[in-house]
């Protein structure tokens, strides 16, 4: 008999995908992008890097040139560094070396859905750790888990998506330490770390299984550039390299990435711009009714609120205004995240926010 629509393997069936609607609104305050685009400066360099190119020839695979300028930023060595198509392809490759079949991945919930989502896609076993009520991750708890269920790869997500809690280093020191003992990689998320106020990079070091991802789509406002890394041990990203598909970064990503780099000032002036916003945001929501607002070291905020959350959202979309919708996300019942905008932007929410909330409270 045949079969014009062959089932895909039997353990992603049930995968639902990744939803985070793109909606046209005016203001969009849904995906932790950067409200700000990069330096016009920046463009012009990029487009004068690439005239240079030779496009008949494939891309340097080892991007050379966009390692050492980064390995020098980060004040790491070239070999430390590992870069791929935005992180989330830095996260399918450790995956992929270190998950798979017969292994399990542990992560603590609430978190960056997509550390299940692509755990799953490379047949990698999902275990899902608990958080303390502050959504931190309570060490004693976690590595009692880590000895329990004996993962290959632990996820953590500092600043944690969706709630924004940053987890102290002692903690990332136990889990590191932890992983040790039973043999699995510490992947810390960094997506957001240039918000927080220290950073797992100063931990990396050759005789600890730990690797730190960023990401260029945040802070260096290049989302749309597709652009991520690793810095981990020399020894794991020679690992990871045998997995990763030869030629990955394209020429335009690599000159992006490595010019981005001569515009750190300017980067820095808008992450201190945005953390400012943040700061802004939280006092005012903290002085909302019925609204419960999550301390952040990112640039968005999580908040509760005592009252039909999802009609909340959706009166806020009605004014143009699209946040993320977590209510029915199990663990955080009732959330819902903005990303800090422009002040402007930042306005605009709160203010469609004080007009709707009356409406919505119990
Ligand atoms: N990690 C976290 C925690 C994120 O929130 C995101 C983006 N939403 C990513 C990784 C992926 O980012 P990118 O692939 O754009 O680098």
């Amino acid at each position: 008999m045949t079969n014009p629509r062959p089932l895909p393997r039997a353990d992603l069936r049930e995968l639902a995908g990744y939803h985070s609607p793109q909606v046209e609104v005016d203001v969009r305050l849904n995906t932790n992008e950067s409200p700000y685009t990069p330096p016009p400066a920046f463009v012009e360099r990029w487009l004068d890097g690439l005239r240079q190119v030779e496009w008949n020839r494939y891309p340097d695979r080892a991007a050379t040139e966009l390692r050492r300028a980064l390995g020098a930023f980060l004040g790491q060595p070239a070999e430390r560094l590992l870069c791929g198509n935005g992180s989330n392809e830095i996260l399918q490759t450790l995956l992929l070396t270190y998950g798979g079949a017969g292994r399990r991945a542990l992560m603590f919930e609430p978190t960056y859905a997509l550390h299940a989502q692509i755990a799953r896609g490379t047949g990698t076993g999902v275990v899902a750790g608990e958080r303390a009520a502050d959504y931190r991750i309570d060490p004693d708890d976690a590595v009692k888990t880590i000895e329990r269920t004996q993962p290959s790869v632990i996820f953590v997500c500092s600043p944690n998506n969706p709630t924004g809690t940053v987890e102290p280093r002692a903690t990332i020191e136990r889990l590191a330490a932890a992983a040790s003992e039973v043999g699995a990689v510490l992947v810390v998320d960094e997506a957001y770390g240039e918000f927080a106020q220290w950073s797992a990079l100063e931990l990396v070091a050759d005789d600890l299984p730990i690797a730190v991802v960023r990401t260029y789509s945040k802070v260096w406002s290049l989302a749309g550039v597709r652009l991520g890394f690793a810095v981990a041990p020399a020894w794991m990203i020679e690992e990871l390299e045998k997995v990763l598909l030869p030629y990955n970064l394209s020429v335009p990503t690599q000159v992006a990435g490595t010019i981005a780099l001569d515009f750190a000032s300017d980067m820095e002036v808008r992450v201190a711009a945005l953390v400012e916003e943040r700061g802004r945001i939280f006092a005012a929501l903290a002085e909302m009714p019925a609204i419960d607002v999550v301390p952040s070291g990112a640039n968005f905020l999580m908040f509760r609120v005592a009252g039909d959350a999802h009609a909340l959202w959706k009166r806020l979309l009605a004014q143009d205004v699209l946040i993320r919708d977590f209510s029915s996300w199990p663990r955080i019942e009732g959330c819902l995240r903005v990303t800090v905008g422009t002040p402007a932007e930042n306005d605009a929410f709160l203010a469609a926010l004080g007009e709707a909330l009356p409406e919505v409270v119990t």
